[in-house]
């Protein structure tokens, strides 16, 4: 591990986490389907070798590889982003605690804290992340977590992180932060001071949209608390979605190199063209975040979203048009995906707050996938003519 913290995260996706000799000699490290394995008598519970307390052979291996790539003690992979997240949360937060967590949120996540934090007994505020000024009266003696998103959907807001996690430190908190949007090459959160980094791994860490996933990254100590919280709520990766993980991660840091590129060159191509209203992209210094995205980012993603000056029925015309990227949900995969998100992930919203934050009828949101850039600016082009 401490020679695996010198390398570039290109090195480290092929190769951390592996054995060297693999079992049998094999490069690849297989699938171990087996649940149960023997154990030395005196063993802790949460320490046996068994399939749903995450610690077979494969899932070790999975963990120590995601734990690597953002320089992390330990690594925890969870059935899907949402039960990385839901555990994660239910392991810090108990009856009476409070969460303070940014106000712009994954739908799921959002909805787990509004729906279900009465049942489970904790209380949250809502504070907005490009405000550190408004946090300290958000702050109660019974707070214990801060959570936020590095990048949100679907405006592209970045946190100032370094600042969640200074707060967060100096009140005793423990900050969270979903880095699913940035993945592992574009942003280290726990280098600017976090405790805990969560990911959706469907997303960029697999990168093949091909699997659900989620994983927990941090100190040994934070990441087996939640460990037996999941052990308890049963939601462990299966090991066939795993290892299909892991080899996604081999390419992870050539995948997002990729997006970061087609994200910057098709976000230039937009701003620039007379039908555009409006471009959400980090890496525009027109961005509000510009600055703050330099200073946390090592990459502005493959994550954009635009608004038609012809507005709802331009963007079908437009969608109708476009020949590589296709109109889906979800992220972070080899493919370009196009969405509304009014009609998608923002769909529970009422219309008024919608609009309020700017997620209009015609905006279009944009995962880049990892096409030639000047290929999807011909599509692109050429449906815009259409639209
Ligand atoms: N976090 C973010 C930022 C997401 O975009 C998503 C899914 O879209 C999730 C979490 C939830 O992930 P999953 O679908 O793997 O449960």
């Amino acid at each position: 591990m401490g020679a695996e913290r010198t390398q570039r995260i290109e090195t480290l996706a092929v190769h951390s986490g592996g054995r060297r000799p693999g079992p049998e000699g094999s490069v690849v490290f297989p699938i171990y389907q087996g649940t149960v394995y023997t154990y030395d008598p005196g063993t802790d519970y949460h320490d046996l070798k068994y399939l749903r307390l995450s610690s077979t052979p494969s899932q070790r291996y999975l963990h120590d590889k995601l734990a690597a790539l953002e320089g992390a003690e330990a690594a925890l992979a969870a059935s899907s982003g949402m039960a990385a997240i839901t555990t994660t949360l239910l392991t810090f937060l108990k009856q009476g605690d409070h969460l303070l967590v940014a106000d712009t949120l994954y739908g799921g996540t959002h909805d787990f804290v509004t729906e279900h934090s009465h049942e489970v007994g904790f209380s949250y505020t809502f504070v907005d992340p490009g405000r550190p000024e408004s946090w300290a009266e958000a702050l109660r003696p019974t707070t214990r977590l801060f959570y936020v998103e590095t990048i949100t959907n679907p405006l592209m807001r970045v946190a100032p992180l370094r600042k969640v996690a200074a707060f967060a430190r100096e009140h005793k908190l423990v900050s969270a932060v979903d880095n699913t949007f940035a993945s592992p090459v574009n942003c280290r959160p726990l280098d600017l001071g976090f405790d805990l980094s969560l990911h959706s791994a469907t997303k960029y860490l697999n990168g093949h949209s091909d699997l659900v996933a989620g994983c927990v990254l941090g100190s040994r100590t934070l990441v087996d608390r939640v460990r037996r919280m999941l052990n308890h709520l049963g939601g462990t990766l299966d090991p066939h979605a795993g290892y299909l993980l892991a080899r996604g991660l081999k390419t992870l840091a050539l995948r997002v190199r990729a997006n970061n590129r087609n994200g910057e060159a098709l976000s230039g191509f937009l701003a620039a063209h007379p039908k555009v209203a409006h471009v959400n992209y980090p890496g525009l210094p027109a961005h509000p975040d510009h600055a703050v995205a330099r200073d946390v980012l090592s990459g502005f993603g493959g994550m954009l979203s635009f608004r038609l000056g012809g507005g709802l029925d331009a963007v079908k015309r437009l969608f109708g048009a476009l020949t590589i990227p296709y109109v889906a949900v979800s992220l972070g995969g080899v493919e370009t995906l196009v969405t509304r998100p009014a009609t998608t992930s923002h769909a529970g919203m009422r219309r008024e707050d919608r609009e309020r934050l700017g997620i209009t009828d015609d905006l279009v949101r944009v995962s880049c996938g990892i096409e030639h850039p000047d290929d999807l600016i011909e599509d692109f082009r050429q449906a815009l003519e259409r639209a």
